[in-house]
């Protein structure tokens, strides 16, 4: 293998992702502006952008390594950045499954406010407080 695609790849497994440090994209933010409404579906549109920049990451990254292959002194700087672009995307990508995965079995606030996650059994959200019932998965399902 090329001395310098070989060193790159070292360089990649040294930057291997450390996820539990990465804040995800914009969520918390997103999802405590009041009145926000956080349903399945734009949950979805969301993760499927966040898709497609993995694939654009991905072709960045793809075009470095073989530049480097093609031209053993070519620029790799921006490697770095696009690696935790990607570890960023991947965070995020997962914290929505997770969220649409507890939209689906209904486990959320029925606080359109809040929209927390709740773990069956709850009494009472553990973010905002609200009552625990048995028409929360109604409430959610009005939102539109
Ligand atoms: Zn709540």
């Amino acid at each position: 293998m090329d001395p310098k695609v070989k060193e790159l790849l070292d360089r990649i497994r040294e930057t291997a992702s450390t996820a539990g440090g990465v804040a995800y994209y914009g969520l918390d933010a997103a999802g405590k502006k009041a009145g926000e409404v956080w349903d399945i579906t734009k949950l979805k549109w969301k993760r499927t952008d966040l898709k497609a920049d993995v694939y654009r990451l991905y072709r960045d990254v793809g075009e470095i390594v073989y530049a480097t292959h093609a031209k053993p002194d070519a620029p790799t700087d921006a490697l770095d950045s696009l690696l935790a672009a990607l570890d960023e995307k991947h965070e995020a990508i997962e914290e929505l499954t997770r969220r649409i995965e507890e939209r689906r079995q209904g486990r959320v606030c029925p606080n359109r406010d809040c929209g927390a996650a709740v773990t069956a059994g709850d009494a009472f959200c553990r973010r905002c407080g609200a009552t625990l019932r048995a028409d929360a998965d109604k409430a959610d399902k009005e939102e539109t």
